[in-house]
């Protein structure tokens, strides 16, 4: 499916980019939270990340680990939000696997904070036993 990455990644419109392999690529977000808000990006194009192999995910979070480090040394952020929005429902808006990470400064003002909820009684213990994984294969 053709999404505005797809078009990124072919050059076929502009990003200001920090980095390119054979499986990713990291690019400025053009309406940052704050300056150095990076995406990175599978050059293909799984939509979400339970159709992204093991592999993948994790070549794209060393990328993640070292536009953290980059932001931390560069920007000085004090700290960053490594986010994916993971499907439409979740505030997905392009539907091609990407990672954000954005730069934070203590005391910046930004909120991406949940509205947070509680449990009713023995609720946790309830859906605690429906989510038990089972064995992770790499
Ligand atoms: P998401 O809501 O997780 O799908 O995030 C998509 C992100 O892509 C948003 O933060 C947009 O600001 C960003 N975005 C959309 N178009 C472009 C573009 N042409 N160049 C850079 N970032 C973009």
């Amino acid at each position: 499916m053709e999404t505005i990455f797809t078009k990124i990644i072919k050059k076929e419109i502009p990003s200001v980019q920090l980095y390119e392999d054979d499986q990713a690529i990291v690019i400025l977000d053009i309406a940052p939270v704050s300056a150095g808000h990076a995406l990175i990006i599978s050059k293909e194009p799984y939509p979400t990340i339970d159709q992204c192999p093991n592999d993948l995910l994790a070549h794209l979070m060393a990328i993640v680990k070292q536009v953290d480090i980059k932001l931390k040394e560069k920007l000085k952020a004090d700290a960053t939000n490594i986010v994916i929005n993971n499907g439409k429902a979740a505030g997905q808006e392009v539907p091609h696997l990407h990672i954000h990470v954005i730069p934070r400064y203590t005391d910046d003002k930004k909120n991406l904070t949940f509205a947070k909820e509680s449990y009713k009684d023995g609720e946790i213990q309830r859906v605690g036993k429906l989510l038990q994984l089972e064995t992770i294969v790499e």
